[in-house]
């Protein structure tokens, strides 16, 4: 790290924020080494990651205490998500702080409190992980088009349909799971549900293999007349945007994970443009290199700035606000592929070798670009907010 981001970048922290971050940068160092292990295999040992996150008092930040959570707030999921990240070097280091505080957890607490006492206390201790399943093979941005149904038998819904690109398939015991209730068309008939992953009727599978965000499956997951008990219901129809709120802890996520993984990035090419030399120098005494450092670091900047301003104004410090979040992340998957290349590139040839852990950090970069919501989709969103009397419909005839 340099002189001026061992003070966490130009952002005043407080002692408690300050004392999170070391510990998360600390137990983030300790993974480091196994990275470029889980990648070549795509295969992580998640559940002991988990465990370590959990020794380390990194689970349940943001839920209530009540629950067994910490009671933190949402810039504290920020500081710890992304300072593990960048000194792990892997998206898999903070992931069990997704599964266990991140929109899963979240939209879980939206339900009521049968429901909350029923998984809260075992997914804030890393004992049940909650993937969150919205996508379907033929609905991703367009999610209010989402095709899995849920109908009430009894006490029961019946749920049937197919998840793609899910994370955590096969290794979370949760599934958020959105679904259309009573053919109800558009976003008034979609709802959420908690799924077992154990129970009669859900298939995973591992899915395509991905260039990055490699060690956990983003697999398929079908529901075949999947009986739900009807308190497993999170929210029904017509609370789509309430269900939202809590998804808006995915986008944080990935605002965070942003920042990370271009933090580490950045301090890949500090390190190798000291060391490599060129023409009897350091490289890093060429203009074009320091510049092109410089120019890193206040992409990063302006994205912790964002990523934090996001996590701070955070509803109950819990549900982050649309626009602040949407922004974040917007601006998070635009910077952070940007930095990850330009790192790549100080590299020279090195830097497409698997000698240096930065090709795999540029190839967990692009992979985190749509994840969350394609940037094209974040732009409407911000469109429609900026100019919330105009209809910017994306609909085919309307
Ligand atoms: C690493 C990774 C992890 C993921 N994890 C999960 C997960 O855990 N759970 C889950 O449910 N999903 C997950 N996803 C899926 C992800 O949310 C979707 O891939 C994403 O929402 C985009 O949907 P799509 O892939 O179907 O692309 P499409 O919706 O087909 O979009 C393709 C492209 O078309 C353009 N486009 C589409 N619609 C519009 C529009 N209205 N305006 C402008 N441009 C548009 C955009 O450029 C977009 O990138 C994950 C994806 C990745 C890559």
């Amino acid at each position: 790290m340099t002189a001026v981001d061992e003070r966490g970048g130009m952002f005043t922290l407080n002692p408690e924020q300050e004392a999170l971050r070391q510990k998360a940068l600390a137990v983030g160092r300790e993974l480091r080494a196994d990275g470029a292990k889980w990648d070549r295999d795509n295969l992580a040992p998640y559940k002991e990651v988990c465990a370590r996150m959990k020794e380390a008092g990194l689970l349940g930040l943001t839920m209530p205490k009540e629950y067994g959570g910490q009671g933190g707030t949402a810039l504290d999921y920020v500081i710890a998500v992304s300072s593990i990240l960048r000194m792990s070097q892997t998206w898999i280091g903070p992931e069990p702080l997704f599964c266990t505080t991140g929109p899963g957890a979240s939209m879980i607490l939206l339900g009521h409190e049968a429901m909350r006492q029923k998984y809260l206390p075992q997914v804030v201790q890393g004992e049940l992980g909650c993937a969150i399943a919205l996508t379907e093979p033929e609905h991703g941005s367009d999610l209010t088009y989402l095709e899995a149904t849920a109908v009430l038998d009894g006490d029961e819904y019946v749920v049937n349909g197919t998840k793609a690109f899910i994370t955590g398939s096969g290794v979370n015991e949760l599934y958020a799971t959105f679904v259309r209730f009573d053919d109800i068309p558009g976003p008034k008939g979609v709802g959420a549900l908690v799924i077992e992953a154990d129970r009669a009727g859900v298939t995973s599978t591992p899915g395509p293999e991905f260039v990055g965000d490699r060690g956990i499956p983003h697999g398929d997951v079908r529901f075949e007349d999947v009986r739900v008990p009807k308190e497993n219901l999170i929210v029904g129809a017509g609370q789509f945007g309430w269900l939202m709120s809590a998804f808006n802890m995915e986008r944080l996520h990935n605002s965070a994970l942003c920042l990370g993984i271009s933090e580490a990035a950045y301090d890949e090419a500090v390190t190798f443009a000291q060391k490599r030399e060129s023409f009897g120098r350091p490289i890093i005494e060429f203009q074009s290199v320091y510049h092109s450092i410089a120019d890193m670091w206040v992409k990063i900047e302006a994205q912790r700035m964002l990523a934090y301003r996001a996590g701070a104004t955070a509803r109950e410090g819990r549900f982050p606000d649309a626009h602040d979040v949407t922004v974040a992340k917007l601006h998070g998957s635009k910077i952070m592929t940007e930095v990850t290349m330009s790192s790549l590139e100080l590299h020279g040839g090195y830097g497409v070798t698997l000698d240096y852990p930065i090709q795999r950090i540029h190839r967990d970069a692009i992979a985190s670009v749509v994840a969350g919501g394609a940037p094209a989709v974040l732009r409407n969103s911000v469109a429609s907010m900026l100019f919330p009397d105009r209809r910017f419909s994306q609909t085919r005839g309307s």
